[in-house]
């Protein structure tokens, strides 16, 4: 997947452009040295070296993914460089080219492993490594006993201060997880946030007061908003009556709390994907993939997590399913959950906003990436009418859409990214 264009030469594109509050009927947008270095409509345009003319497509700021598993057969936890370039060159095929690799529950051995991994393609990285890693995000294996998923049982645990100083040290991990309702949990929230990392909880059975500890422990985002979270019944059961706020209500009245929705369709009907809009708005809410390695591979029996101890699920060609037990983390990338999104009846620059400048927001990278601005990184994707992805560009270099063939990662891949 060689560049096509330097990025060094000055790039011209003419274009619909998804600005985070519109969509500039005839616009263009200048790169130089792999920034963008102006940007406006049809009026004094300049000249340029390379010019593309796309009337009628969008070009959009490239996506950000805060939680993402893998793709085209490869899972991070795999814990190879190999596999981190895998995953990360599918993502980047579909349009995400600032990417946040994310750990499953696992051994301590292993999530270190995945981290050496994702520190090595971070350290070496060009355009033809797939999508540029962000960071890391620590995502188990610090889950509520009852809320495990589709992940290892065997890999939870309670938070331990010598495990995550030690990952935390690495200065990789830019999210960290827990649920709140675990012993240490709120030790580890301020850990992680002294550590500058977007502090979230997840997988877990909280009630509003273990929230509102967590909060004050510097605790900002709830992972993929209805799964595997506390709800008013499920704390019921926890704690019979009175019935208590879950972790749904402390998310919808705190406007300081962020959260993200897995739009692939298969998760989340369109009326509640509407609503976490409505209740959020774009500034507050993220559109995220979890997908795991199935990605572009034909529907079949994969590992979620490391390919010799991850849990078995299926792919049905649409999303993961652990037969019995319910969804095992989506199959599709960014572009799809934009496309879910409008469908669902989300103007278009919102629907961008939330896979683009809201994710590098709340990361922390939002004066780097995430929009179609003035010296920010010219990461770039060229959508037609039908919202499907043309062309990406990171830093200004135009990357190749068409997948290598590959074998020895779980299933072949299929030849190109899913179109839908
Ligand atoms: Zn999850
Ligand atoms: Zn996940």
């Amino acid at each position: 997947m060689a560049p096509t264009i330097p990025p060094r030469l000055p790039l011209l594109i003419h274009a619909r452009l998804v600005l985070p509050d519109r969509v500039l009927p005839e616009g263009w947008l200048l790169v130089e040295e792999g920034r963008v270095a102006a940007l406006g409509t049809r009026i004094r345009k300049p000249k340029a070296a390379v010019v593309i003319e796309a009337p009628g497509k969008y070009l959009a700021p490239g996506f950000i993914d805060l939680h993402v598993h893998g793709g085209a057969g490869a899972d991070y936890m795999d814990g190879t460089p190999e596999a981190v370039r895998t995953a990360n060159r599918a993502h980047l095929r579909h349009g995400t080219t600032t990417i946040f690799p994310t750990t499953t529950t696992g051994a301590p051995a292993e999530i270190a492993r995945m981290l050496t991994a994702c520190g090595a393609v971070r350290e070496s990285w060009t355009p033809a490594d797939g999508a540029r890693i962000g960071g890391v995000h620590l995502y188990g294996p610090y889950f509520a006993e009852d809320k495990v998923g589709c992940h290892s049982k065997a890999g939870r645990r309670a938070p331990e201060v010598a495990e995550y100083q030690q990952y935390l040290r690495s200065g990789l991990v830019k999210i960290a997880t827990c649920a709140a309702e675990l012993p240490g949990a709120e030790k580890f929230y301020r850990a992680a946030r002294a550590a500058g990392c977007l502090v979230t909880c997840g997988h877990s059975n909280a009630s509003w007061t273990e929230m509102a500890r967590a909060f004050a422990a510097g605790m900002r985002h709830v992972d993929h908003f209805w799964c595997a979270m506390s709800s008013v019944p499920s704390l019921r059961a926890r704690w019979g009556t009175p019935m208590q706020g879950s972790m749904e209500q402390f998310v919808l009245a705190e406007p300081e709390m962020s959260t993200e929705v897995i739009a692939d369709g298969e998760h989340l009907a369109p009326e509640l994907l509407r609503f976490a809009w409505k209740m959020k708005g774009a500034s507050r809410l993220c559109l995220v993939t979890d997908a795991n390695r199935a990605l572009d591979c034909p529907p079949g029996r994969y590992r979620f997590g490391p390919q010799e101890s991850g849990e078995w699920f299926e792919s049905n060609g649409r999303v993961g399913l652990v037969p019995g037990v319910g969804l095992a983390s989506s199959i599709r990338a960014l572009d799809h959950m934009v496309r879910t999104m409008v469908r669902a009846g989300v103007p278009l620059e919102e629907a961008v906003r939330m896979a683009s400048l809201t994710p590098a927001e709340r990361v922390g990278l939002g004066a780097e990436v995430g929009s179609l601005e003035k010296g920010k990184r010219a990461d770039l994707v060229l959508l037609d009418e039908r919202l499907q992805v043309r062309q990406v560009w990171v830093d200004g270099a135009a990357v190749s859409l068409k997948a290598a063939r590959r074998s020895g990662l779980g299933k072949q891949v299929l030849g190109e990214a899913e179109r839908d």
